[in-house]
Parts: structure tokens; C-alpha cells; sequence
């Protein structure tokens, strides 16, 4: 096995020399001849129930070459056998309930807060017929029942920093599968499954892609748990179209430079927001001694998180240079108010007691020159010296969920 950079670079090229080219081919096609219809029959049930390839791709909803090549680069990445890529991150989280709960008949979901805001409404909204209960990493064993089908996890968590010890999750989890989203961490500074994760999920959309132009997610597991996934992708029909698949294998390439790149900058604005007068706590990885920094995460990541002291949307609407919206990873560098935005369908107590104040606003580092950002920032955060007393955060109170109706059926 290749290292870490190279298998970035190659994973998923192994066809590529024997077709003669040297970019991997977007294969657009919806249907696939098959001559012999028995063969073409016996493709069709292979990958049915499961399979990762099979004779002939049958019909693009069963399997497509140019998203297998995107998943296997992502496996070798992440250490496991298999992995299976989906429309959207949401897609991909919903598909691991569907396979560890609904097909299971575990409708019990036990999740640490906080999570990314769309899979904490997700798993409240009833929608997928699952009960969640949401508890705190040390008292995962004591929220397990009988019919837990699934624990969800994110570390670093979105979007506060907090970071979660996975093996000690993994330890109370007994036979129930651990689902952990590693979005934020990428394959380059977290590898949860040999931690014994059962699921590794990312929101493709982020660091994979990188350039904040493909929408996609994709879940890293072990071969068995794959056939369950790619089954639950043909019922549900929630595949990635192969533009996407071909842009998020290409992303893998600079995966390691852009994380390591983005990382850097996101460490030193980090210090300097930390000595900002205008600014009350910083959470980043590298400002406090934790003993999963060096170990479970190899570097404290491209993500942080401030409370300014002033309205935050005030510094957002000051700022020239950095791009006030929602998502991360890309080359850009993006700010956003998760009370307003990602977390706004999270109830206000439940953002507050999993330590999401209504201030803070979550700042993803991206590739441009520090000093241009902290030129920004700085300015954003000095440009009006206005008392600190008047936190007007009005503007996020009306947060409401078109699923409420359905969480109280549940
Ligand atoms: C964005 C995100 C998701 C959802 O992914 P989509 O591609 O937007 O559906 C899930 N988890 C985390 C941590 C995210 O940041």
C-alpha cells in the first residue's frame, strides 16, 4: 500500500493505463446494451443484491465505472474495503439509517451532540420512521437499548470544534454499528473505521470536492455493510451522477495540500482571533491541550469557530475579501452564523446545552494569503466600536421546522 499523498493522487486509476488514457472517463451513459439478455439478467441480480461490479453496469442506477473509481480512491484513503457514494451527504446519512435501522428493524438511533444541523433535524424529524436519542459521548452505553440500530458521531463536531474520543464511543457501542462523520477531519488527519467505526461519512461537498462546485456524499465501510448500502442506493435511487463522481476523484488529488494548506491558516488565525479585543472565546483544535490531537486526529484541521463581542452579523456584513455562506472546504474561505443558518432547525435549548452559543460564527480556512484574511477579519471586527452590550441576535428566533408536525407523530 502506497502512502498517504500518492494513494491521493493514484487510488482509483488501476483501469486507467490499460484503457490508454490518462484522466478518468466520465461515463454519461444511462443504459448499457446487453446482448444476451440472461447475461444481462445475471448482471442485473448481482448488483441487486449488492454487488460492487458485476458483468455489464445493467442500468446507470445500479453502478456506474466513473463513481466506482471515485469510491475506491476514497476507500484506499480511509482504510477500509469498500466504500459507496450518493447524491448529497444528506442522501448518504439517510441511506446508512435506511441500512442499520429500517432494514434491520432497529428504529433506535443514539446521537452525540452536536451534530451538522441536517442530520440532527434528519433524525428528529421522524422521517425515516427511527426514534433518536441524543446524549453525550460518556453515556452512549446507557442509552443503548434493545432496539438501537445505529450511534452517530461527529468529530471534530460541526459546528463548535468539539472533539470526540471515537474509540470510546466504539467501546460502549457493543455490536451496534458507529456511524462517524468525518466531513470536517477528511481521510488526511482522521481515519475512524480501523478506531472501529462501522460507517466513515463524508459530505463529499466539502473537502473532497474542494472547489464548492459538486454536490455529493459518500460513506467509507467494510465490504458487507457496502452490499446492504449499494442496495438501499438502487431501491432509493439517491446515486451520484458521474460529473460528480469524476469532480470529487479529481478533488482526492490536492485533498493532502489543501488540508495541510487550509490547516495552516486556520492555526494562525485561530492565535491571532484568540488575542483579538473584539472577539470572547476561539475553538480551534490547536488552542487547548487535547489528549486526541496528535493521536485520533493528526492535525487539528481547517475549521474554527469564534464568538465576536459585537452582533455577528454585523461582522459578516463588514467583511470584503471572505465569503459569507454556508459550507466549508472549499478554496475559498467561508464565514457563517449557525445559529441563523446550518443550525437554525436545531432547537435553541438543544444548540445552547450542546454548547452552540447564538453568537458564534464558524469561519472555514481557505487557500488564500493569511495576511489578506486577517486584513478582513480584523477590519470586520474593528470597523465599528460600538458597545459590546447590545448582542442582537433577534434575527435567528424564528427558526422553525416544516417537519415538527411529524417529530411530535413520533
Ligand atoms: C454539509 C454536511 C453534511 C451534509 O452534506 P450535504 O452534501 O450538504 O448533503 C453532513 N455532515 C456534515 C458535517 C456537513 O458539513
Amino acid at each position: 500500500m502506497t502512502r498517504l499523498r500518492t494513494t491521493a493522487v493514484h487510488g482509483g486509476r488501476d483501469d486507467l493505463a490499460e484503457l490508454g488514457v490518462h484522466a478518468p472517463p466520465i461515463d454519461l451513459s444511462t443504459t448499457y446494451p446487453v446482448p444476451d439478455q440472461a447475461e444481462g439478467g445475471d448482471a442485473l441480480q448481482a448488483l441487486a443484491e449488492g454487488a460492487a461490479h458485476a458483468t455489464s453496469p445493467v442500468y446507470s442506477r445500479l453502478h456506474n465505472p466513473t463513481v466506482a473509481r471515485f469510491e475506491n480512491a476514497l476507500a484506499a484513503l480511509e482504510l477500509t474495503e469498500a466504500a459507496v457514494a450518493f447524491g448529497s451527504g444528506m442522501a448518504a446519512v439517510t441511506a446508512v439509517v435506511q441500512a442499520a435501522c429500517v432494514l434491520t428493524t432497529k428504529p433506535h438511533v443514539v446521537a452525540v451532540r452536536p451534530l451538522y444541523g441536517g442530520t440532527d433535524h434528519l433524525l428528529s424529524s421522524g422521517l425515516l420512521g427511527v426514534r433518536t436519542t441524543y446524549t453525550t459521548a460518556d453515556d452512549v452505553a446507557a442509552a443503548i437499548t434493545p432496539d438501537t440500530g445505529l450511534i452517530v458521531l461527529e468529530t471534530p463536531a460541526n459546528p463548535n470544534l468539539d472533539l470526540i474520543d471515537i474509540a470510546h464511543v466504539v467501546a460502549q457501542a457493543g455490536h451496534v454499528p458507529v456511524m462517524v462523520d468525518n466531513t470536517f477531519a477528511t481521510p488526511i488527519l482522521q481515519n475512524p473505521a480501523p478506531l472501529g467505526a462501522t460507517y466513515v461519512l463524508h459530505s463529499g461537498t466539502k473537502y473532497l470536492g474542494g472547489h464548492g462546485d459538486v454536490l455529493g456524499g459518500v460513506v467509507a465501510c467494510a465490504e458487507s455493510e457496502a452490499k446492504a448500502l449499494r442496495q438501499v442506493r438502487i431501491i432509493t435511487g439517491a446515486v451520484l451522477h458521474p460529473l460528480g463522481g469524476y469532480l470529487l476523484h479529481r478533488g482526492l488529488a490536492t485533498l493532502p495540500l489543501r488540508v495541510e494548506a487550509a490547516q495552516r491558516t486556520a492555526t494562525e488565525l485561530a492565535h491571532r482571533l484568540s488575542e483579538h479585543p473584539a472577539v470572547t472565546t476561539v475553538r480551534h483544535p490547536s488552542l487547548t491541550a487535547n489528549p486526541l490531537l496528535g493521536t485520533q486526529l493528526r492535525g487539528p484541521g481547517a475549521m474554527l469557530a469564534f464568538t465576536p463581542t459585537e452582533n455577528p452579523n454585523a461582522i459578516v456584513r463588514r467583511l470584503r475579501l471572505i465569503t459569507p455562506a454556508v459550507s466549508l472546504g472549499s478554496v475559498d474561505t467561508l464565514v457563517e452564523h449557525p445559529a441563523a443558518l446550518t443550525h437554525r432547525l436545531v432547537p435553541a435549548a438543544d444548540r445552547h446545552a450542546s454548547g452552540v452559543p447564538d453568537n458564534l460564527l464558524r469561519l472555514s480556512a481557505g487557500l488564500e494569503d493569511v495576511e489578506d484574511l486577517w486584513d478582513d477579519l480584523d477590519q470586520a471586527l474593528s470597523g465599528n466600536s460600538k458597545p459590546a452590550s447590545t448582542c442582537d441576535t433577534d434575527y435567528i428566533k424564528s427558526s422553525s421546522s416544516q417537519f415538527r408536525a411529524l417529530s411530535r407523530s413520533n
